[in-house]
């Protein structure tokens, strides 16, 4: 058995990277090992994501306009828009469409898991497949990379998250102090069901954080069920070797402030198809790619992060009173744009009349050398 491409990992970074080498001409063969799992993910996505993807309509589950978020102390601020500002998808669709589509460009799919590589091979259920290149879209503890020695991402996050009967319609919550490093979130998804969740890096911490804060927040409504995830935080140093090229959580390709996988990935995966179709020095090549794609919003989000790791819960309260400020309302409701930060936070920057309303937080932020 011998393929040009093999893609480990039928997710949606392993789905989009095999269509685009079997656009790119080459014989592909995906290999994902359970295609009837459910993902656990919230789905929520900005409109431009979600063109990206090209997502059809039976696979989006809600519009989304507005945002409350919440202090540490339960201050609260909505910021709502006329137009919307995030879809929420239905995950489990995506995932069958995206492969679908998949298909649809050539690509073989089979249900078998991908074990290790034994003399250049790869080992899998389904016996011994040669390739030329390997993608490994095969999540954080990736088999692909442990084999091609390449390394994990910097951080991962325990995320746990809850099915719960309730209604948000057109808004996403965003709770502070919820998790110790993170924060908690509620977003609406089918009818009457709400998804409520947090990530944090102390995992035992996880489930009791959350079921805290399901009784604060939701309580009496009735709990579906729970799921966890692991988020990864902050891309490995290396995600390309001689024949392999990492992509999606495997690569650590996901927004370090949100947590988002699907807005990365979206643009990252294709690359890595196509540089897996193209081979030799395209793999290498792969790596300047992806963060000449997504890298200045990465950057700007570990920084970000690194802040928001040190800011004391007093500071999240000034955040949150912040928000409340009706000029900066304006500027979220027009610029605010969930895959992207830098831009948002630069048209603040460019409003002298905003610079008193945010001072207080510069004074917070002052106490840091930049990392
Ligand atoms: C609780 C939670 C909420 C989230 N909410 C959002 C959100 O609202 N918006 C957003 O953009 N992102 C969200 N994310 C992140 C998003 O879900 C991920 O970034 C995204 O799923 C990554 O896609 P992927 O294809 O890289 O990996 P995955 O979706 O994890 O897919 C990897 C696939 O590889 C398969 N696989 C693994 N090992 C093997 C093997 N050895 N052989 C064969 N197959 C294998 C797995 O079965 C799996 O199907 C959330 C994550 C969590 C945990």
């Amino acid at each position: 058995m011998k393929f040009e491409v093999v893609v480990v990992g039928g997710g949606p970074a392993g789905a989009l990277a095999a269509r685009a080498a079997a656009k790119a001409r080459a014989k592909t063969l995906l290999l994902e090992r359970s295609p009837k799992r459910i993902p656990c993910c919230a789905g929520l996505v900005s409109p431009r994501t979600a063109d990206r993807l090209g997502v059809p309509s039976h696979v989006v589950l809600r519009e989304i306009r507005a945002v409350r978020v919440f202090s540490p102390q339960g201050r609260v601020v909505e910021l709502r828009a006329d137009e919307v500002k995030g879809l929420v998808l239905d995950r489990p669709r995506l995932d069958w469409w995206l492969r679908e589509k998949a298909q649809e460009s050539g690509v073989e799919i089979w249900t078998a898991e991908a074990r290790g590589l034994e003399g250049g091979k790869l080992c899998t259920t389904k016996g011994l497949v040669d390739f030329e290149a390997l993608v490994g879209a095969d999540g954080v503890y990736s088999v692909v990379a442990r084999e091609a020695g390449l390394p994990r991402p910097r951080e991962v996050l325990v995320a746990v998250q809850a099915e719960v009967r309730a209604e948000l319609k057109d808004t996403v919550e965003v709770h502070f102090g919820v998790a110790p490093d993170f924060f908690a979130w509620a977003v609406p998804g089918k009818e009457g069901i709400v998804k409520v969740g947090l990530a944090t890096s102390f995992g035992r911490q996880a489930m009791p954080k959350l079921r805290d804060f399901l009784a604060k927040r939701f309580r009496g409504q009735e709990i579906l069920g729970v799921r966890a995830g692991l988020i990864p935080v902050g891309p490995p140093e290396r995600v390309a070797s001689d024949r392999v090229v990492l992509t999606g959580n495997a690569a650590g390709q996901v927004k370090p402030l949100t947590g988002g996988g699907l807005a990365f990935l979206s643009r990252c995966a294709p690359l890595a198809g196509k540089a897996a179709a193209f081979g030799g020095n395209a793999l290498q090549e792969y790596e300047e790619a992806w963060r000449k794609a997504v890298g200045e919003e990465l950057a700007f989000q570990e920084r970000a992060r690194w802040l928001f790791l040190r800011l004391p819960s007093e500071a999240l309260e000034e955040l949150v009173q912040i928000l409340a400020n009706p000029k900066l309302a304006e500027v979220f409701s027009d610029f605010g744009d969930i895959d992207n930060f830098s831009a948002l936070s630069a048209k603040i920057l460019r409003r002298p009349g905003l610079w008193t309303t945010i001072l207080p937080l510069a004074r917070w932020l002052s106490q840091w050398e930049a990392p």
